[in-house]
């Protein structure tokens, strides 16, 4: 059995950021790469536990390169960096499940910490077929679109609720309750990493009932910008993108396996 392990940073235990700058510039950045660590290798514990024989470890916050690759579990290959062709670089239909770790609410969450979609500078919000979606449902349907469904979830409360929305039958686990964007009640990071062990186990067992999730096609995508600067840089960028007046784009895309964020 082989799974792909994503992990954000925003999601983990005790990981808040700071106002008016983003979590990789903040001072809580060096503890958010030492939780996810952490996380991270809870999660690979149970795989390998469980009789996982192949991990692949996806560092996607940011630059992608934000864990401590050498406490890794060095069961586990990492992926990392920026650049790749699409999302889950090196997924396909041999892979038995994902689970994403670290992983935020989508732009605009109330209570979500640190909660955005993709580039917080650059979304305002993301549409697929006129349903204002975030991170956590767009990359799944990415691994959906390859026959993979998303077996965990690990994120703050809103996170959680957003990928039991969509997903039902994965296994979630709360890491903190969000008060705000910068404040949380948070679980102590020792508890999350019991509970992601757990929660991983319960997903093994439960395999056969997980469901890899898709948008019906064709894609309606609505990207809607924050300025109109960011707006036409994007219409640059990409080919075959229409502009409204609202700073959004619009394409119809026939698989996700086409959406580049
Ligand atoms: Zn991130």
């Amino acid at each position: 059995m082989k799974f792909m392990l994503a992990v954000d940073c925003e999601g983990v235990a005790c990981v808040v950021g700071e106002p008016g700058t983003s979590l990789s510039h903040s001072a809580n950045m060096e503890f958010a790469r030492q939780e996810a660590t952490r996380e991270t290798n809870a999660a690979l514990r149970a795989l390998f536990e469980c009789g996982a024989q192949q991990v692949a470890v996806w560092d996607n916050h940011g630059d992608g390169a934000n864990l401590l690759f050498e406490q890794l579990d060095s069961r586990c290959e990492i992926v990392l960096g920026t650049g790749f062709a699409r999302r889950f670089p090196q997924l396909d239909a041999s892979y038995a499940g994902v689970l994403l770790l670290g992983y935020h609410a989508k732009a605009g969450s109330p209570c979500g910490v640190l909660a955005h979609t993709y580039c917080s500078a650059a979304y305002r919000s993301i549409r697929v077929n006129g349903l204002e979606v975030g991170e956590i449902a767009l990359d799944a349907a990415v691994a959906g679109e390859l026959g993979v469904p998303v077996i965990c979830v690990v994120s703050d409360q809103q996170g959680c609720a957003e990928a039991l929305h969509h997903m039902p039958w994965l296994e979630a686990v709360v890491t903190k309750e969000g008060f705000g964007r910068h404040c949380a009640l948070s679980k102590h990071p020792a508890v999350v990493e019991n509970e992601i062990e757990h929660a991983v186990q319960r997903a093994i067992r439960t395999l056969m009932e997980k469901k890899p999730f898709t948008f019906p096609t064709p894609l309606q995508m609505e990207l809607q910008f924050t300025t109109w600067s960011r707006c036409l840089k994007a219409k640059i960028r990409r080919s075959g993108w229409r502009i409204n007046s609202t700073k959004t784009l619009q394409k119809t895309l026939s698989s996700m396996l086409e959406w580049q964020c």
